[in-house]
């Protein structure tokens, strides 16, 4: 056969839905499709890097320090956070468009960037399952998906790694919580997560999600996984703000 009907398929879709940048949205030159980010936003967009806090993983201005403020302050559950993207224009607004405007397709390539940088990291680790955070499921079927879930299943196909979404379950909504203070919030978060299996099957897993801010939800989700047995708990997230 001449023609091989998948890449006919693929170039028809590409067609009717042109691969666009995840940053501003303009349709990407063959050349950009393959970092999915066009060459303006390239440059605009920031890489956490090397210089990071080694607990949470967010960006530190004294190279000499080895954790943030945060860290140095408070203990985590988990072992270890890494982020790909500062938190800051144009990620922040593509984040936007990945969670509430249905840019799924976004995931590949964040996932793309995240493997890149992170690969040799989750292989050193020997992560053995991906886990993302869950959603509070009547907001998840509003939504119509979990954004961590689908950047979850995209990394997990390009780290060979099983995804286990139905493993922990979100009891509480989060924006029911916004009235409460700070330190209340926090102690209602930790609460939030349930384990849907008596043990989790896996000495090393990563729990991924979108956006790093203050820990409080990673934590929670580390917490449940060690007091189910698992002996290390990494994080990996899209973007991540300054520490605060
Ligand atoms: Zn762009
Ligand atoms: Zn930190």
């Amino acid at each position: 056969m001449l023609f091989n009907t998948r890449s006919i398929i693929d170039s028809c879709v590409g067609i009717l839905y042109p691969k666009r940048c995840v940053g501003c949205e303009k349709v990407l030159l063959k050349i950009e499709k393959e970092a999915g980010i066009c060459r303006a936003c390239s440059k605009k967009i920031k890489i956490v890097g090397p210089i990071s806090c080694m607990k949470c993983g967010s960006p530190i201005v004294d190279e000499a320090e080895e954790f943030c403020i945060n860290c140095k302050k408070t203990s985590h559950y988990f072992d270890q956070n890494k982020a790909v993207f500062r938190y800051e224009s144009p990620i922040k607004e593509s984040m936007y468009r990945f969670k509430y405007s249905n840019r799924r397709c976004y995931a590949k390539t964040y996932a793309r960037h995240a493997y890149k940088i992170y690969g040799s990291w989750i292989r050193e680790n020997s992560i053995e399952a991906i886990i993302p955070v869950p959603m509070y499921t009547p907001k998840e079927k509003r939504r119509g998906y979990n954004q961590a879930a689908v950047f979850a299943k995209e990394l997990g196909k390009l780290a060979s790694l099983q995804v286990l979404e139905d493993l922990i379950q979100r009891d509480k909504e989060t924006e029911a919580m916004k009235a409460l203070n700070r330190l209340k919030r926090k102690k209602n978060l930790l609460n939030a997560f349930t384990l849907n299996e008596n043990v989790v099957q896996f000495r090393k897993v990563l729990i991924v999600d979108d956006i790093y801010t203050t820990g409080t939800t990673l934590n929670s989700v580390a917490k449940v996984l060690k007091h189910g047995g698992a002996a290390h708990v990494y994080g990996l997230c899209i973007s991540i703000g300054e520490a605060k």
